[in-house]
């Protein structure tokens, strides 16, 4: 039976009752019955009624402490308990979906912000905050141009067309570089995703100078190149010893062209084979012997050159890649050495590490230019270089074989004071270890 039907029998039976007793008694005794009841059903219902106000003031809620009752007041306080307890799991399933997206968005590489139509920024992700320098519990409906101050990003924001992300570098973060872009959503509701691109924008920047350098490098020998056989064509009869002083020089140049292809084949080939040393057991002294006597044959007797081994240890790794490394140091000491120096190569075992030193009594370097040295294409001075039958990549060749021989470059240099290059291998590198002289 229904509710109703259940609390309309009642009533039908009280009333029945109250019928019986006027008929039985009298009409006094009758309504003194009914009069009871009711006070009852009063004093029932005001002491439910007080139990719901306390339990609204006190409780957060809690289907638990809802009170009990009886009656239809048992019948509403039940249908509150299921009204609450289903209140607070949908509760439950919102604050987990909640947790499990800021999860999501705080893993995101992307920095994400929610901008209101107004562009007043409504909540950002952990990424946002740190790409875009945003303190959520104080900037929350702070317009986002406050933050972003670049009239780019201004700009950006102002025209409406979002199909292309802005690339920015804020003044603020000067080493950062972002890619902004606005996706619109909802009712005039954006979204802002900030990427960080600096690294992508620097491999860029690396792979447009590299082509500018090379660029650059092979158009001066080629110059010289057509010009002489322009020249050469223009003449009708050109003279024996034009000729041979044009060829001279252009076979000059395409060396210079020929050796600047075969460093960049090197270095290609150091960068594309990143970890991988081919270790073989290479006799150290025997490889400084042979450069010792190219070194010689470089220089012309111009320098005088010395050949220090104190140590006959071996060198696990490449042979070919070290000797490439060995010899662009020395022979970069023959070069930048003015004619009656002194070269010293050294080989030695130091603290348990290897030494590979080449000291000259050259020109030397500012140490401002020190930490540059070892970029491709980087030059103290471009003509001396280029006279010497330079390519700019000696260092650059130098610091990728160290690398994969796990091994360190220290240089020591002043300007017209000369300078010194230390390799240093670590000991694992070592093979028959002996710290005596030879
Ligand atoms: P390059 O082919 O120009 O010699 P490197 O990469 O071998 O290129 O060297 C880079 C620059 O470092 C050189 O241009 C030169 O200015 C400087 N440098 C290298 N070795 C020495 C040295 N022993 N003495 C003085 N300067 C040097």
């Amino acid at each position: 039976m229904s509710g109703f039907w259940q609390r309309f029998s009642k009533i039908i039976q009280l009333t029945f009752i109250t019928l019986v007793l006027w008929a039985i008694f009298d009409v006094v005794a009758a309504l003194m019955f009914y009069s009871m009841v009711l006070l009852f059903l009063i004093i029932r219902h005001i002491r439910h009624r007080a139990a719901l106000d306390r339990w609204l003031q006190t409780s957060e809620l809690d289907a638990s402490t809802i009170p009990h009752g009886s009656g239809t007041w048992g019948d509403l306080f039940a249908s509150l308990a299921r009204f609450v307890r289903s209140h607070s799991q949908s509760q439950q399933r919102l604050s987990l979906a909640l947790q499990r997206m800021q999860n999501a968005t705080s893993a995101m590489p992307e920095g994400i912000v929610i901008l209101d139509e107004v562009n007043r920024i409504e909540w950002c992700n952990p990424m946002a905050a740190q790409h875009l320098g945003i303190v959520l519990a104080v900037d929350t409906g702070q317009q986002i141009t406050y933050l972003v101050r670049e009239l780019q990003f201004v700009d950006y924001l102002s025209t409406r067309d979002y199909s292309n992300p802005l690339v920015l570098k804020q003044s603020r973060h000067n080493k950062l570089i972002l890619s902004l872009q606005l996706v619109p959503y909802g009712v005039k509701q954006k979204l802002l995703i900030s990427r960080d691109i600096t690294r992508f924008e620097n491999i860029e920047t690396m792979r447009r100078d590299f082509i500018a350098n090379i660029s650059h490098e092979l158009r001066t020998p080629l110059t010289v190149i057509v010009g002489f056989l322009e020249i050469l064509s223009d003449e009708k009869k050109p003279k024996a010893e034009m000729y041979k002083q044009a060829l001279a020089l252009m076979s000059e140049q395409a060396m210079r062209m020929q050796r600047l292809i075969e460093d960049l084949l090197i270095l290609s080939r150091l960068e594309s084979a990143q970890h991988l040393v081919s270790d073989k057991c290479v006799d150290v002294v025997q490889m400084l012997n042979a450069i010792y006597h190219e070194a010689k044959s470089l220089s012309g007797g111009r320098h005088q050159i010395k050949l220090n081994l104190t140590s006959d240890a071996q060198l696990s790794g490449s042979q070919d890649e070290l000797r490439s490394a060995f010899s662009n140091l020395v022979s970069n000491a023959i070069r930048y050495t003015p004619d009656g120096g002194e070269v010293t190569i050294n080989w030695a075992i130091q603290n348990g590490q290897g030494l590979f030193s080449v000291q000259d009594s050259g020109i030397g370097i500012d140490p401002k230019h020190i930490p540059r040295l070892t970029e491709r294409f980087y030059r103290v001075d471009s003509s001396r270089s280029r006279e010497t039958g330079g390519t700019g990549l000696g260092l650059a060749i130098v610091k990728h074989v160290l690398n994969r021989h796990q091994a360190q470059l220290q240089i020591e240099s002043k300007a017209g004071k000369g300078s010194r290059f230390e390799v240093w291998f670590p000991g694992k590198r070592l093979i028959n270890k002996s710290s005596s002289a030879l």
